[in-house]
């Protein structure tokens, strides 16, 4: 849509009186004139300027739809003569006469003659402030707010009214109140604050400078040309928002006393620079109302939506130019005529534009001053303008005022062409996104903090779920490890009774084992025993018959002593005979003894088996074994030990020994009973190791094969080791070695028994310990537990008892400090399977000997390793034997290594 009113322009030339009246050619025109006009078919904006129309609407020419030719309109007024000129001129006429409802003013030449002149409006000396206004700035008012620039400005020689017409603020009296104010009013009345914005700036131009008036310290403000438009602007002016009207008035009030000051700085004269009012109106047009935005009618809604919004920014600039008159004529100031002339270049610059501009001429020289320039939409540019001219009616001025009038008449040929300042309002459109980006941000925002809400509450579901899941899964998994720590620990019992039945089991075969062991021991001891109880019998037998014999010969020979005694003399000299007899009687002897000392020796074997026992325990443990042979002879009767008395009498010892060197194997076997069974004697020892008997015996041992020999000669050394001395001795002339060479090569039992009888007896000195197991004689005792006759086996468990007491002492003593020399020649396992044996005298050695072993540290670990603990532990409870029972209990109680076994095993003990 094309804006549809016209303003019609006054045809061209200088209007003079004599000229027809063409100008006000509009039937329509009202009484004011000087208006613009509605052409009826405005649009809805244009109905509130009904009242006013152009004063020539038939000569309309768009050059576009957007612009129309509009004339600058040119009003006089003429003011009211002043207190001075009612004095001075009091005897002439006004220089004027004004024909207002003709439009016109008669300037008079002289008395008779006078120029007419045509203006837009003629106001007089009476016309009202709110007259001039309607007349002259009320249709440019309009115009700005309809998107137009619009200019109002006042040209007329100092002091006629241009400042009192454009600027009067009217504080004392509203009446007074000039076009600024009153076109503010008008602005502010038709705004929507909302939409449209108000701002001012406020300038004066003196000598070709700019000064601001709402900011003194700006006091050269550069004009800036848009080179694509040729619009003019002043960017480094202040611009303020207009709200109301008080801070308008109060932006006047302070303009003007920088205005003042500004002036007096300068030495000059407000008339003498042009003041500046220029309000910026910016308001925002509905889509239809717009001349642009129209163009696109059929645009879709959609993209409307996108379609920036349509501004109007235009301007009103109200000028209160510097006074008209030239300089030089002014007078009182004195400026150069330089001065004179930069002060009115300006004006003068405006004054040859507009004649150019009138004339039509095709050089216009806007750029000659910066008033043309920055006036350069107003005059022949697209601003609707009105000019007020003010004229004095003094006579005096009459070439000012004529000049003045023909400054109007020029004026009023200037012809514009109106344009709507109107555009595509970005920014606002702009912001408009930028509002709905932000709303859509906000919703955006809003919708990520629902789903940031929603994953947070899913979350936390899911976390309260895994706990729960968690939770349950803990119990279940408790539940499971208690049911297995269950099923776990009635394994473990089911195992142990299982183990404990096992060991049972163990201990039952093994038991069995030894009892099928021990039986067939028995058995074989039952055979040897058979055997045994044979030739016992038989030698039984043989005593019996020696006995008879004996008993005989005892009688033959008592009827033989009487019958010597009776025949002594009758047979004295058969000397022969009775030396033969005696030679019998001798060999009878020997047959005796020896006959007496196997009946001995097996009765001692029967004994033993019988009884079981040889030994006194602990407390007699110092006087080992009862000797090996005399007891015989207690059992034969004092008879034979007297008569072995008196056989070694009558011998003599060394004959005896001697007889140990027989090549003779009988006479060595009968010498080495004779000495053993003498060595039986305590009383005999001495004697006999001091005639050498102990070396003899040891040589017999080495040199001879003889089993017998062996055994009895064993015997012996055996009675002799029950003295320390003698011991001593044994063991310098390498007895050890000796025994422990015999122990090896012996199988008859006897034999082992007696050589194991000597180094049981030797192991019960103290000093002679190491020597002892150097030479190799525990190894020897172990050795001999091959022959599992219970009687070598008590002798060895007596020797190892006795090794193991000598150990403790010395131990105690602190002259022993290593392992148990019994360990390390590895009796333990023995000691171990035999501490409880059947046989009491064994078992009984061993328990001691483990006793002694336990009490010291250093042995319980090699014991623990061999269970030697659980033989403590059965001591300690079962040994009916008080003292030893107790000694285990003690001894297994003190002990850390054993305690700490006992513990582990979580054997309450104690
Ligand atoms: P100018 O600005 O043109 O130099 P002013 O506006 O200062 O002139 O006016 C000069 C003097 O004349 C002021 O005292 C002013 O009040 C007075 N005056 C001007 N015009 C009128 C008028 N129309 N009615 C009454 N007094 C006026
Ligand atoms: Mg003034």
């Amino acid at each position: 849509m094309s804006i549809s009113y016209r303003n019609g322009t006054l045809p061209k030339g200088p209007l003079k009186v004599d000229r027809p009246l063409s100008m006000n050619s509009s039937t329509k025109s009202s009484s004011s004139s000087f208006k613009s006009k509605n052409s009826g078919h405005a649009p809805a904006s244009a109905t509130r300027r009904k009242s006013t129309g152009s004063v020539v609407n038939s000569a309309v020419n768009a050059k576009d739809d957007n612009s129309v030719s509009g004339r600058v309109r040119v009003a006089v007024r003429l003011r009211p003569r002043n207190a001075e000129e009612m004095e001075s001129d009091a005897d002439f006429a006004d220089c004027v006469e004004l024909q207002p409802e003709l439009k016109r003013l008669k300037l008079r030449r002289n008395n008779w003659d006078s120029d007419t002149y045509e203006f837009d409006e003629v106001l007089t000396e009476f016309s009202s402030q709110k007259r001039v206004y309607e007349v002259v700035a009320k249709p440019v008012v309009e115009s700005v707010l309809d998107g137009y620039n619009g200019t109002v400005m006042a040209y007329g020689q100092t002091g006629t009214g241009k400042t009192y017409t454009l600027g009067r603020l009217g504080e004392e009296d509203t009446a007074d109140r000039g076009i600024m104010v009153r076109a503010m009013e008008d602005i502010l009345a038709e705004i929507t604050p909302e939409k449209d914005s108000i701002s001012v700036s406020y300038f004066q131009l003196y000598m070709e400078s700019i000064q601001d008036l709402l900011n003194p310290m700006n006091d050269n403000i550069s004009i800036v040309e848009d080179p694509k438009t040729g619009d003019v602007s002043l960017p480094g002016a202040t611009t303020v928002d207009i709200r109301d009207q008080k801070s308008f008035l109060e932006l006047l009030r302070v303009g003007e006393a920088h205005r003042f000051a500004a002036n007096t700085k300068l030495n000059t004269e407000s008339s003498r620079s042009h003041a500046m009012l220029m309000v910026h109106v910016e308001r925002s047009v509905k889509g239809r109302d717009s001349a642009i935005s129209s163009e696109n009618g059929s645009a879709s809604h959609t993209a409307k939506a996108f379609k920036p919004p349509v501004v109007r920014k235009s301007k009103l600039v109200v000028v209160d130019l510097a006074g008209s008159e030239r300089i030089d004529k002014s007078g009182s100031e004195a400026h150069t005529l330089e001065e004179a002339k930069s002060i009115n270049l300006s004006l003068s610059a405006l004054g040859k534009c507009i004649n150019a501009l009138a004339e039509n001429s095709a050089h216009v020289p806007v750029r000659d001053s910066k008033l043309t320039r920055l006036l350069r939409d107003s005059f022949g540019g697209t601003a609707r303008t009105s000019l007020v001219i003010t004229i004095g009616p003094s006579p005096r001025h009459r070439g000012e005022t004529a000049s003045t009038i023909m400054f109007g008449q020029r004026a009023m040929k200037v012809e514009n062409m109106l344009k709507i300042k109107e555009e595509f309002d970005y920014k606002s459109l702009s912001r408009r996104l930028e509002m709905q980006l932000e709303k859509q941000i906000a919703e955006h925002e809003r919708q990520q903090k629902g789903f940031k809400d929603d994953i947070e509450r899913i979350t936390r579901e899911a976390q309260i779920r895994i706990t729960e899941a968690e939770k349950g899964y803990a119990e279940a998994l408790e539940r499971e490890r208690s049911r297995y720590q269950n099923d776990y620990m009635d394994a473990i019992s089911k195992l142990e009774e299982q183990w404990a039945a096992n060991k049972q089991k163990q201990e039952n075969e093994k038991a069995k084992s030894s009892m099928l062991s021990a039986s067939l021991e028995v058995a074989e001891l039952k055979k040897l025993f058979e055997n045994e109880t044979i030739s016992r019998k038989v030698a039984e037998e043989e005593i019996d018959n020696l006995k008879n014999q004996l008993a005989q010969w005892k009688r033959s020979e008592a009827a033989g002593n009487s019958e010597i005694l009776k025949l002594r003399k009758m047979l004295e000299d058969e000397k022969c005979q009775k030396a033969k007899l005696e030679e019998e009687i001798a060999v009878l002897r020997n047959q005796l003894m020896q006959l007496s000392f196997e009946a001995d020796e097996v009765k001692a074997t029967r004994r033993n088996l019988d009884r079981g026992e040889t030994v006194k325990l602990p407390g007699t443990l110092d006087s080992p074994i009862p000797p090996f042979m005399h007891q015989h002879l207690g059992d034969s009767g004092n008879g034979e030990k007297a008569s072995m008395a008196k056989l070694f009498e009558q011998v003599g010892l060394q004959k005896i020994l001697s007889l140990l060197e027989s090549e003779d194997a009988d006479v060595q076997i009968h010498a080495v009973k004779v000495v053993a069974n003498l060595a039986a004697e305590e009383a005999n020892q001495e004697r006999i190791v001091k005639a050498g008997g102990l070396k003899s015996l040891l040589t017999l041992l080495r040199s001879s094969n003889d089993e017998t020999i062996h055994r009895v000669a064993a015997g012996a050394i055996a009675n002799l080791a029950m003295n320390e001395t003698n011991q001593e001795l044994i063991m310098s002339q390498g007895g050890i070695s000796l025994l422990s060479v015999t122990a090896a090569k012996a199988e008859d039992p006897q034999t082992l028994r007696m050589v194991a009888g000597a180094i049981a007896n030797l192991c019960g000195n103290e000093k002679l310990q190491p020597k002892l197991r150097g030479e190799g004689g525990v190894k020897a005792l172990l050795g001999m537990v091959r022959c599992r006759h219970p009687d070598v086996l008590a002798q060895v468990a007596r020797g190892i008892a006795n090794f193991a007491k000598c150990e403790s002492r010395a131990y105690t003593q602190g002259s022993k400090t290593g392992k148990s020399l019994l360990i390390e020649d590895g009796t333990l396992p023995w000691i171990v399977q035999n501490a409880n044996n059947e046989a009491s005298p064994i078992r009984r050695h061993i328990e001691l000997a483990l006793c002694h072993l336990a009490q010291h540290e250093i042995n319980a670990k090699d014991m623990i390793k061999v269970g030697a603990l659980w033989e403590l532990v059965r001591i300690s409870r079962d040994c009916s034997r008080d003292d030893i029972r107790t000694l285990a209990y003690r001894t297994l109680t003190s002990s850390p290594s054993f305690q700490a076994e006992l513990k582990r095993l979580r054997i309450d003990y104690g």
